[in-house]
């Protein structure tokens, strides 16, 4: 991103890569902003030196394509796709940093000119560049928004002055960039006179929401997985593998919301909400990818070696700059709070699901809330069971043609997540993935009767002619004190099987217990316990399959719980009133919020992912990816949470337990975090850098080749 190479970019112009989302007549290649991002990604992914077009390419491009008149698009746009125009941005001033709105830097209409006079500060690569954007004000106005403009002024031009301002690591590419008197044309006008806020916040958008947000450093994680920069010490023990997986799972994440926001830029928006998650969270990643190369390869930072040494020197100096630059942390929180607080905060629901939910969301709500105190986890079956039996929820996903209700596994996802998001548990997402299993084995299937599934490792079976024999033990079994049936993963001899299991077969038992919010978490024993060969329902791969989808689902249920402790911590903080006034109007309470925000979206959209996965019955690796994000959002959501409610939250009386108590007890049912994202570690290195990078965007859903699938497990 620092790299400046006026001959590369050059060779880039050349092959068509500047300007690829502006119409072919105005030198571009009338390509989508998805395309784009695939270039700028292996451009970055790489350590190409991009800074000489990237500012024009990425948003004053744009800017004039969108506000600027034919005449200003005819003259700029083709030599900036040629390489021969470049830019630099004049928007901060010393009196004027996050308060972007109060520029002083003046623009006087004389004639068909304006003159401009002023001072810009932080403009990076001013004195190699040709050409300045420049914010400036042109009129008065009540308020510091209105009278500012957009202009493009030529650096070459008398009045100029560029000082430059070496930074910590003693290199000049800031600059003060002085304006005195300086004469630009009118036609050099971006857009209208006194619009410039309007147009400048869209601009915002470009800058934010680019996956150069997430990768700057990405580098370095490329050299660690790749282990080409192996440690010097050989008693090192090398990458800790659970923090590389963490890693690898927000990298994925991250990208497929960069993806999003292309698309949404495609389809005509300035996404300005997700921009400014994309930013915040990736500008967070991508310092954390530096913390992690400080230890991963047990090597020193030197800023004068080539190759791993010299980035990791770089990564650091340069680091403090990415949750500055484009707009701060704290301003961009201060964004996403103002939105999420609003009248109307901002949702991404996948078409179809909306109604849905909508429809859920008016039938549980209709219930009585769940006993004050109580987890809604009843010694006998709830409400929601009943109603879910009634309004055949039991059955979604299932065939119609076997005695379920039709629909897909998205749809039963939406029954998931609403259960959760109302504090509701029952087996009805159990009942129903074990339904699928039956009902693909043609075995009858009805969904009033409770089903458990139990995919844990630890029963053995035996063949004895028509019959077969389970002995075994499995933990923490959700629902099977409840549940008349259960569907037990069994290692034979040719493997794990699938098998359909009656609770009140002789040998069967089943000692209750809880989670931390009191749902039914028992253990069910298996004492020679025989039942006809008929009830093996799934062989290897519906077994593997069924581990997946109950993780994945399990993690949909995660995403539900987080959305329920944002909604109770939002409408704490809009009614109580503190110093006088909500406490949404402070800016640190605020703040609570737009974090929790920004990390529940992450898990959803790797939530997401894995659902894409389950959905073409090849649960993987964005599932796993899934599962560690859902579990780290519960945890951060779950403590921001109460941080902002306050004592109250803690209580029985205030409704935030019912969510968080799920969060603290479902984040540690799936599989373990702590071994998936080990196993998502090892299997990227395993891929090394070139395996990783397809797999997270995408090209390939295989990483590595040491595990046939991250769902498969030893006996
Ligand atoms: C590497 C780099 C490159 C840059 N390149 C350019 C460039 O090319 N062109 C250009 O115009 N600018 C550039 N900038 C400037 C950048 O846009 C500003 O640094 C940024 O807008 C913040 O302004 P500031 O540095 O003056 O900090 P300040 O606004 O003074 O903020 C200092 C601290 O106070 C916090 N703060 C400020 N206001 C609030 C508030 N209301 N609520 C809560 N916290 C607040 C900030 O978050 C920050 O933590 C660059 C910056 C960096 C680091």
């Amino acid at each position: 991103m620092r790299g400046h190479d006026a001959a590369f970019t050059k060779l880039l112009a050349r092959r068509g890569l500047i300007g690829l989302t502006w119409p072919e007549p105005l030198g571009g290649s009338d390509a989508g902003n998805v395309e784009r991002l695939v270039v700028t990604e292996e451009l970055l992914r790489v350590g190409a030196p991009v800074a000489a077009h990237w500012i024009a390419d990425r948003q004053i491009g744009p800017a004039i394509l969108r506000y600027g008149s034919p005449e200003l698009q005819q003259e700029f746009l083709p030599r900036i796709a040629a390489g021969d125009v470049t830019f630099c941005l004049g928007m901060s001033e010393s009196e004027s940093g996050s308060d972007l709105a109060a520029v002083r830097t003046k623009a006087v209409r004389d004639e068909d000119t304006f003159r401009i006079t002023g001072r810009k500060i932080w403009t990076s690569h001013a004195h190699r560049s040709t050409h300045a954007y420049v914010l400036a004000r042109t009129g008065g106005g009540e308020r510091k928004h209105e009278g500012l403009s957009e202009f493009v002024v030529d650096l070459s031009s008398p009045g100029v002055e560029i000082r430059p301002i070496p930074d910590l690591a003693g290199e000049h590419h800031f600059n003060e960039t002085i304006f005195d008197d300086v004469v630009v044309p009118e036609r050099h006008l971006i857009g209208e006179a006194g619009n410039g806020w309007r147009q400048v916040t869209e601009q915002l958008a470009f800058e934010r929401g680019g996956i150069e947000r997430v990768l700057s450093s990405y580098p370095l994680l490329a050299r660690i997985l790749d282990g080409g920069a192996a440690s010097v010490d050989e008693n090192d023990p090398g990458p800790d593998l659970a923090e590389l997986g963490r890693l690898v799972a927000r990298l994925s994440t991250l990208r497929a919301m960069a993806h999003a926001v292309a698309v949404a830029m495609d389809t005509g928006e300035a996404p300005t909400h997700r921009a400014a998650l994309l930013k915040h969270l990736g500008t967070t990643f991508e310092g954390e990818v530096v913390e992690h190369a400080r230890h991963a390869l047990g090597r020193s930072p030197d800023p004068a070696a080539a190759g791993f040494e010299g980035l990791l020197a770089s990564g650091l100096v340069t680091g403090p700059g990415a949750t500055l630059r484009g707009g701060t942390t704290e301003v961009l929180l201060t964004i996403i709070g103002r939105q999420e607080l609003s009248a109307k905060p901002p949702r991404d629901d996948a078409a179809g699901a909306e109604d849905l939910r909508g429809l859920m969301d008016a039938a549980l709500g209709s219930l009585e809330r769940p006993e004050v105190g109580r987890p809604d986890a009843p010694a006998k079956m709830s409400a929601a069971w009943d109603m879910a039996v009634e309004l055949g929820w039991t059955g979604v996903g299932v065939d119609e043609s076997a005695g379920g209700s039709g629909g897909s596994i998205r749809d039963l996802s939406v029954v998931a997540a609403a259960l959760a998001r109302h504090g509701r548990s029952a087996p009805v997402v159990t009942t129903a993935v074990a339904g699928g299993v039956l009902a693909a084995a043609g075995q009858d299937f009805d969904g009033s009767v409770p089903v458990a599934v139990a995919v844990g490792t630890g029963v053995r079976l035996e063949t004895r002619g028509e019959t077969v024999v389970l002995n075994g033990r499995l933990p923490r079994v959700p629902w099977a004190q409840l549940a008349q049936v259960a569907l037990v993963r069994a290692a034979g001899p040719g493997g794990a099987v699938l098998v359909r299991v009656p609770l009140d077969a002789p040998g069967v038992s089943v000692t209750a217990g809880a989670n931390l919010a009191g749902e039914p978490r028992d253990t069910l024993e298996l004492v020679d316990v025989s039942v006809p060969a008929a009830s093996i329902v799934g062989g290897r791969q519906e077994t593997e399959g069924l581990r997946g989808l109950v993780a994945v689902l399990h993690c949909v249920g995660i995403v539900g719980a987080l959305e329920a402790a944002t909604a109770s911590a939002r409408e704490h903080v809009l009614t109580r009133e503190q110093f006088g006034k909500p406490l949404a109007s402070f800016q640190a309470v605020a703040h609570h919020i737009a974090r929790m925000a920004a990390d529940v979206a992450a898990a959803k959209v790797a939530v997401d992912e894995a659902l894409a996965e389950v959905e073409a019955q090849r649960p993987g690796w964005k599932a796993v990816a899934g599962s560690i994000m859902a579990s780290r959002a519960a945890t951060t959501v779950a403590k921001t949470a109460h941080q902002t409610v306050g004592a109250m939250g803690i209580t029985q009386e205030h409704e935030l337990h019912i969510s968080t108590l799920r969060l603290w007890a479902w984040r540690d049912e799936i599989a373990g975090e702590r071994s998936l994202a080990e196993r998502l570690g090892g299997a990227a290195t395993a891929a090394g850098e070139a395996g990783t990078w397809a797999w997270v965007v995408q090209e390939t859903d295989e990483l590595g080749a040491t595990v046939a699938s991250p769902w498969e497990e030893e006996q």
